[in-house]
């Protein structure tokens, strides 16, 4: 089967040909329909040799759509064509958290080497994909998965964060979310959805100010001062009650940190290795800062559910596994709107798993 991945530190990911795998006791082969690029894909692949953790070759995606193919011994409960999203962050399903459908902090993934398709596993970006375990795999509910690929991450990420903070989001407050890219404009259709907050949205490319607007957004913005300004204006001096910042670099942690309001709440979500410096004469009274990463399995269910109901949805940008490559210069380059989606070439996908 054809499948992108990285295969040197430091290079493009590459396409290849690989053997089709074979699902062993437990385990579960999904015909791939779509896999979402992230901007974690390009955050790994610019780190350093001795910082690279994820093994090579590694095969991308870590967002995955796909119709259930064929499975392992044990495995019940499925039918072939069945098409699913694939629940990405494992966890060994056995621990406390992972017991509470949280295997995003799974107590033992680490120690134990369970690692998320694309983010160590073999991912999405090819023509099947083997699931670890049928608990791992949430029916699409009759969505399309070009469309809905990109719900089990750019979607289950801010939902996580933004879940967290709604007790703080009550109406007359305002939310700031920082990067409107493939996970925040998501995020602002989310606090839509779910809040009568008032939603700021930044980033610094004045196409994704745009975007942010489309989607729901009161006010949009690019960063600096006025921006500061600005929004201690809209708050009446207050600042904002929650900041989600998808960018997570210094420069917006700091943007982050003083617009924050009393009692506030900044989620770092973006890996952009920024921090906040809470203390009693740094930030404002009884704020705190935290970094969620990705969400849970029942979120993901949460997640799909506010989709079809057509509450939330993905602007999307399509390319074939053959363009793969492009849609991560895409990415890179930042003229992307939403997220990049990689389908399998139709004259591969229509093939045998061999
Ligand atoms: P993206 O590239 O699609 O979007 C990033 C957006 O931020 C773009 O719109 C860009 O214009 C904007 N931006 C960049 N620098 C900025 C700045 N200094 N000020 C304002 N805006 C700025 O990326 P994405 O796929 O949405 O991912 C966002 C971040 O979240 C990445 O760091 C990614 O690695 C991280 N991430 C974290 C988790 C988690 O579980 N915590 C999960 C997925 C992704
Ligand atoms: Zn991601």
């Amino acid at each position: 089967m054809r499948a992108l991945q990285y295969l040197t530190v430091g290079a493009a990911p590459e396409l290849v040909d690989i053997s089709t795998p074979i699902p062993g006791p437990g385990e579960v082969l999904l015909r791939v329909t779509a896999a979402g690029v992230c901007h974690s894909d390009q955050f790994i692949m610019d780190l350093p040799a001795d910082q690279y953790i994820y093994g090579l070759p590694l095969t991308l995606g870590h967002e995955g759509a796909g119709t259930v193919e064929s499975w392992g011994a044990g495995v019940t409960g499925l039918q072939v064509g069945d098409a699913m999203l694939v629940y990405g962050p494992w966890g060994c399903g056995r621990c406390y958290t992972c017991s509470q459908g949280k295997e995003n902090y799974c107590e033992v993934a680490a120690e134990r080497g369970i690692q998320p398709p694309g983010l160590g596993a073999p991912g999405a970006m090819a023509e099947f994909l083997l699931i670890d375990d049928p608990r791992h795999l949430v029916p699409l509910g009759g969505l399309d998965p070009v469309a809905s690929v990109s719900l089990t991450d750019a979607g289950l990420t801010p939902y996580h964060a933004i879940k967290q903070s709604l007790p703080k989001l009550v109406p007359g407050s305002t939310a700031v979310v920082i990067g409107v890219g493939g996970l925040g404009h998501v995020g602002v259709e989310i606090l839509r959805a779910l809040t009568a907050a008032t939603i700021v949205a930044i980033d610094s490319a004045e196409s994704k100010l745009e975007l942010a607007l489309e989607v729901g957004a009161d006010y949009a913005m690019l960063p600096g001062d006025d921006a500061e300004a600005q929004i201690r204006s809209l708050t009446a001096g207050k600042g904002a009650a929650v900041v989600f910042d998808f960018v997570g670099a210094p420069v917006t942690t700091g943007f982050a940190s003083r617009v924050v309001g009393v009692g506030g709440e900044i989620a770092i979500v973006g890996v952009g290795v920024g921090t906040v410096d809470v203390g009693f004469f740094s930030t404002p009274w009884d704020s705190a800062a935290r970094a969620p990463y990705w969400g849970s399995r029942s979120e993901l269910m949460e997640v799909v559910e506010l989709a079809r109901a057509g509450k939330i949805h993905v602007e999307v940008e399509e390319f074939p596994l053959s363009n793969a490559p492009d849609a991560y210069q895409r990415l890179r380059a930042g003229t992307l709107r939403g997220r990049a989606v990689i389908v399998p070439d139709p004259m591969h996908a229509a093939g045998d798993p061999t």
